[in-house]
């Protein structure tokens, strides 16, 4: 499929969605506490959006393959959990918890992508830089997205970072995408690759950038549910995105809460 290239309109829009998604994330960022569940969490986020007057993006969405389609609003992936991993009523935060959450919504038909990734109290020094590694490495992923750049240049900057800053799993079988409209677009952004190499990046591409980094191995299992990803060693996960537009010269974050 060819990529896509937003216009103007779309652009406004796809900013005014990332601003309220970034809104919503950071209000429900506030609510991770211990002795909440899961669930709850994801009712908050449903509500927030709702309330903004857009849509959720995952609530119902059927990837291919999928049993059923994801019965929630919020991905919610607590420590060796990697992504989209179900909320549930019986599940409980605890202090030392890390909790990656992942949320996307439509706004004006258009959709937007964010994942933050947050400490339940006080966490273990190697989950907290864990979590900083990842995040950076979304920053300097996002450094690399600029018009001229290709797919590969992206995977590279993430990589090579990543290797840099000690022995983390880079997992492989995800990736970053063009978002816009639809919640999954080409082209797919791996966060490890070639330099050079890919799809070339120009002005107007809008994409998710989503590194996810495993304290220990790359490889990752999927549970009964179809959904939930995990890390086969049963170390923590950790994973950061926005949604950002690619420009002739740096790329602008869209997921933001300023514009
Ligand atoms: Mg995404």
């Amino acid at each position: 499929m060819p990529v896509i290239i937003k216009t103007q309109e779309e652009i406004e829009i796809l900013r005014e969605g990332g601003k309220h998604l970034a809104e919503v994330l950071y209000k429900v960022k506030e609510k991770v506490v211990p002795g909440i569940s899961t669930k709850e969490l994801d009712l908050y986020a449903e509500k927030l959006i709702h309330e903004m007057g857009d849509t959720p993006a995952f609530l119902n969405y059927r990837p291919a393959g999928a049993k059923f389609p994801f019965p929630a609003s919020l991905c919610v992936s607590v420590n060796d959990e990697v992504v989209h991993g179900i909320p549930n009523k019986k599940r409980i935060f605890k202090e030392g918890d890390i909790v990656s959450l992942d949320l996307g919504l439509k706004h004006k038909g258009l959709f937007t992508d964010m994942a933050i990734t947050v400490p339940i109290g006080k966490v273990s020094i190697e989950s907290q830089k864990l979590m900083e590694v990842t995040e950076r490495a979304l920053q300097v992923g996002i450094d690399a997205a600029q018009a001229g750049n290709t797919v590969g240049d992206i995977g590279y900057a993430v990589e090579s970072f990543v290797r840099s800053q000690g022995k983390y799993g880079i997992v492989e079988v995800l990736s970053g995408h063009g978002v816009g409209r639809a919640i999954h677009e080409d082209p797919y952004i791996p966060n490890f690759g070639k330099a050079g190499k890919g799809e070339k990046l120009v002005a107007g591409m809008v994409v998710a950038i989503e590194p996810m980094l495993n304290n220990g191995a790359k490889n990752v299992t999927i549970d009964e549910d179809g959904y939930t990803f995990r890390t086969a060693d049963g170390k923590n996960s950790a994973h950061f995105e926005h949604t950002i537009l690619i420009t002739e010269t740096e790329a602008k974050i869209l997921t933001q809460t300023f514009s």
